[in-house]
């Protein structure tokens, strides 16, 4: 690991900025620096693909004006990684046919929305950043985080680390957010621009909104764009990830997708401006008998926060020495009834989750095996589709593509799939912005594969 990070460092000469400002970690920093040391073990070469993505020049054109280098990430949630071979998505896989596709990209534990973002935003675990879940409790604050209350889930005290339209904005570059979870905290640094959250916006409209920006002067445009599309996770909740809502929802963004390329060669611009295509986490199918109901065996009126219908369980209990006396009891009902979970105290959550060393993360938490959610007798299945699981898990794989400049063709072969941590370095390395060694839970240095 010390020799890739050195060679990385002869090579390319990307690092050793003084960079820092806005980032704060919460876990320990011998543990994740333990973590990526194993994890970047696992990388491996491949001669077919082994060259690093080139830094970006300094300036390009589209032979009337010029552009800073250019990145817009558009990030589909909920885009299951087999969803692209269903036959509904010409424009996305044309992307990563002109340049670069991942088998897949793996999403960060808990596969849930807000945590998974922000993971992408900042290219930290979510518990480095500190968005745990959709919800949970912070003893510390002695306060709920809950994404579904802006007002409260705003608040800069719940958001570390920095994402990517910060960094931007503190290298003197510009960046413009378009309802990508995390872009409407109110953090000291703002990105340049911003379109705050709102369902009724169609995804067509999210592109025009992108062209409008890089029709601005060169001074005013932005280089790192951030769009968020939640078409297709809406459907797969609500249908199922094999429903005709669900093709119907891919046909839509990948129409908007076309209307962004299409703009995009009106304008002399794809060439010049890098694509990244991107998920969040997938989707399968839950039913009422895979449902583990954890009031058959707790009194759920002893929990201090619930979030239903979830393939994870957070448990605190209201009074703290029950605490024991529950973890007992659902690990003894799982082992008699060879139910499908897995209960832990924080400290015995696996390693490869990523998921300890922060007071957001429970003391007690139990995981459903894919496919079962744990829930309530008296609320029981009100959707279709449904993710959260272990983030290895084949249906929660996500998708990664990527075209213009900073990614020449591969050919057809394919890249080794990442982690989602990842993300942050590849969009800073594509439009020149330093990283501090060691500052995200990444382990490529910027890089799509690894250089032999
Ligand atoms: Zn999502």
């Amino acid at each position: 690991m010390v020799c890739l990070y050195l060679l990385s460092f002869l090579l390319l000469g990307q690092r050793g900025s003084n960079h820092t400002a806005g980032r704060f970690l919460f876990n320990q920093q011998d543990s994740r620096t333990l973590s990526r040391q194993l994890r970047a073990k696992n990388i491996v070469c491949n001669p077919k693909i082994s060259r690093p993505l080139p830094l970006p020049p300094k300036v390009l054109s589209n032979g009337t004006h010029d552009f800073d280098p250019t990145v817009i990430v558009l990030s589909f949630d909920g885009l299951r990684a087999d969803y692209l071979s269903r036959g509904h998505t010409p424009n996305i896989l044309s992307v990563g046919t002109s340049g670069v596709v991942a088998e897949y990209m793996q999403p960060s534990f808990p596969t849930l929305t807000f945590p998974n973002h922000y993971t992408m935003g900042t290219g930290l675990f979510p518990s480095s950043h500190g968005i745990v879940a959709n919800m949970f409790y912070d003893p510390t604050l002695g306060e709920d985080f809950n994404y579904r209350i802006p007002d409260k889930s705003w608040d800069p005290k719940w958001w570390g680390g920095e994402p990517i339209w910060e960094t931007a904005v503190l290298q003197n570059q510009r960046s413009g957010v378009i309802m990508w979870p995390g872009g409407e905290s109110l953090r000291p640094v703002r990105p340049t621009y911003h379109v705050r959250y709102k369902s009724s916006t169609p995804v067509a409209e999210k592109m025009d909104t992108v062209l409008t920006w890089l029709d601005r002067p060169r001074e005013e445009r932005p280089t790192v764009m951030n769009v968020y599309i939640s078409e297709v996770d809406t459907a797969g909740h609500n249908y199922g990830p094999d429903s005709r809502r669900c093709q119907k929802a891919l046909v839509e963004v990948d129409n908007a997708v076309g209307i962004l390329m299409d703009g995009l060669r009106q304008r002399g611009l794809d060439k010049v401006v890098n694509l990244l295509l991107v998920s969040d986490h997938g989707m399968s199918y839950v039913t009422p008998t895979q449902s583990i109901y954890y009031d058959d065996y707790i009194d759920p009126s002893e929990l201090l926060l619930e979030e239903s219908l979830q393939p994870h369980l957070a448990i605190r209990t209201k009074d703290p020495k029950r605490l024991d006396h529950i973890y007992k009891t659902l690990k003894s009902a799982q082992e008699k009834h060879n139910l499908q979970f897995k209960v832990y105290r924080s400290h015995e959550i696996p390693e490869r989750y990523n998921y300890a060393h922060h007071p957001r993360i429970a003391p007690v938490v139990a995981i459903a095996e894919p496919g079962f959610v744990m829930t309530r007798r008296d609320m029981g299945i009100a959707v279709v589709g449904v993710h959260g699981w272990d983030h290895e898990a084949e249906e929660m794989r996500a998708i990664f593509m990527a075209s213009g400049p900073s990614f020449p063709s591969h050919g057809p072969e394919r890249l080794q799939p990442f982690e989602n941590v990842e993300l942050y370095e590849i969009i800073a390395r594509t439009v020149g912005l330093q990283v501090e060694e060691g500052a995200t839970d990444g382990v490529r240095n910027g890089y799509v594969s690894r250089p032999c």
